[in-house]
Formats: structure tokens, sequence, C-alpha cells
């Protein structure tokens, strides 16, 4: 989607650093860090929210990414957010999973 700050990110548009990336996912610091450890878990295809979310292999890749950087980074405690809609605060409109740690 060319207007999407997240599908300009993934098409390196901004030379933004990637923590891990694999064939279905990126994982970048959030800009704004609400936590020490602030990553946000960002599929490579445009999906608006989990509410459009229906591949369940992407699904499994996006948790299983939740894993690998967590474990890369050695943070072993950590909460996941998943914003969903705008009513409910999210602001950019493709899906996105952020990683919260005390690190
Ligand atoms: P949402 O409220 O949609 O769940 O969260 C969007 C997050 O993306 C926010 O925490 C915000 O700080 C982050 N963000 C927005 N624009 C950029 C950007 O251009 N680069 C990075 N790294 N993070 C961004
Ligand atoms: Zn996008």
């Amino acid at each position: 989607m060319t207007d999407c700050i997240f599908c300009k990110i993934i098409n390196g548009e901004f030379n933004t650093e990637f923590v891990y990336e694999n064939e279905y996912v990126v994982v970048f610091k959030d800009i704004h860090p609400k936590a020490p450890v602030h990553l946000l878990v960002v599929p490579k295809v445009h999906v608006e929210s989990l509410n459009e979310l229906e591949d369940k292999n992407l699904m499994g890749e996006l948790l299983m990414a939740v894993k690998a950087v967590t474990k890369k980074i050695g943070l072993n405690a950590y909460k996941l957010h998943v914003n969903t809609g705008k009513a409910a605060g999210q602001e950019v409109m493709h899906l996105h999973i952020h990683i919260l740690g005390n690190m």
C-alpha cells in the first residue's frame, strides 16, 4: 500500500534497522518507546488489523517471530499489545504486535 508508513518501512524507504526479519515479518523499534524495550512485529503483507487477518499461517508466523526476536535479544519477560481498530487506539492501520519489556 503506497500511503502506508509501515509498508514504506518494509520497503526500506526510511533505512529502518530491522531487529529481526524473515520471509513473513519484520521487527523494528517503536519510534516513541513506551518501555525500555518496545518493538513492533509487522507482517510484510499489508493487512489493516487483526480484524482483517484470515491467514492462519501468518497468524502463527507473527507469534513465532515474537518468540524468535525475544530469544535473540534475551528478553524472556514481556507484554504483547495488539491495538485493533481506531476506536481502540490503533493509529497505524497496518497490523502490528507491540512487544513491551523492561530489560
Ligand atoms: P498503534 O497505536 O497503531 O498500535 O501503534 C503504532 C505505533 O507505531 C506507535 O507506538 C508509534 O510510536 C509507532 N510508529 C508510528 N510511526 C512510526 C515510524 O515511522 N517508525 C517507527 N519505528 N514507529 C512508528
Ligand atoms: Zn501497510
